[in-house]
């Protein structure tokens, strides 16, 4: 037995290295403008995920030179390099009007053709339209969708009672309510704050009437660069919760068992250690 003295209080954070906001996105249809996104994105190190209809991707073996419309599908593997390429069904249909059988195949279709593009299993997904009933989500369940985005708006909006009908934080030109901007200063400007903030559009918003691509900078910049967030896509949001749901802390509280695949932090009388996947460590 050690004799050393066991820790008073461990707990495990909702997020990596104990951040207490994570922030995500998402962006529907797979158009050209997400390209300009990405890129800032990319500078920024903010994440998103994008949610496209394989049955909606040019197929002329290069990069479209249109100025709107879709990307051409041998553009996804690169230009979404580090974010998250997710279902959006084949064809963007009014899910809740199909039966049982077409809402599989628009799913199913959709996910190996996004795989065969990204080369790793794709898992989330977006409905278009934001249509979904009890029917659509016990189809997705079987098709192996682990969460789906509606369109409805929640403050708390992770984790979802039900990931296949989970609401964002907002759309990112919400109306009628706090801004985008105004929402997450107060949520980051409150340091007992914790919880994810999770945006949603399409990018063509930005390059349209009443749109305005100085909205990206405007809304998103001033998300980014900030120490006390975990910028993730949407199924690292789920995947890193899973993962610390597995975790086992002893009820001495002197070790900790994480049987994930994951690196999970734990916060051992307020300092932060790291349980490496597969290990049983002392506290
Ligand atoms: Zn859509």
């Amino acid at each position: 037995m050690s004799d050393t003295k066991a820790p008073s209080r461990v707990e495990i954070p909702s997020f990596p290295n104990g951040k207490r906001i994570a922030l995500t996105t998402s962006f529907d249809d797979g158009v050209v403008q997400d390209r300009r996104v990405v890129k800032s994105f990319n500078e920024w190190g903010i994440k998103g995920t994008f949610n496209l209809n394989s049955g909606k991707l040019l197929r002329n073996g290069k990069p479209s030179t249109e100025a709107s419309g879709h990307i051409d599908a041998s553009e996804v593997a690169e230009l979404y390099k580090g974010h998250e390429v997710a279902v959006h069904t084949v064809s963007h249909p009014h899910l809740t009007k199909l039966d049982s059988i077409q809402i599989a195949l628009e799913v199913i279709n959709d996910r190996k053709a996004l795989e065969d593009l990204v080369g790793y299993p794709v898992r989330g997904m977006a409905y278009p339209f934001g249509s979904y009933d009890e029917k659509v989500i016990n189809v997705l369940r079987e098709c192996g969708i682990v969460y789906s985005r509606t369109c409805e708006n929640s403050p708390c909006c992770f984790p979802p009672k039900e990931p296949l009908a989970w609401a964002s934080t907002s759309h990112m030109y919400r109306k009628n309510t706090v801004s985008v901007n105004e929402n997450f200063e107060n949520c980051h400007g409150n340091p007992k704050y914790t919880g994810v903030i999770y945006i949603w559009g399409h990018t063509y918003e930005f390059d349209r009437t009443g749109g305005n691509w100085a909205d990206l900078e405007r809304i998103f910049k001033p998300m980014s660069g900030k120490p006390d967030i975990w910028y993730c896509t949407n199924i690292e949001l789920f995947d890193y919760e899973a993962a610390r749901r597995l975790v086992v802390i002893a009820a001495n509280l002197r070790t900790a068992y994480n049987p994930s695949a994951m690196t999970v932090s734990v916060s051992v009388d307020g300092k932060l250690t790291d349980l490496p996947p597969g290990k049983t460590v002392e506290l």
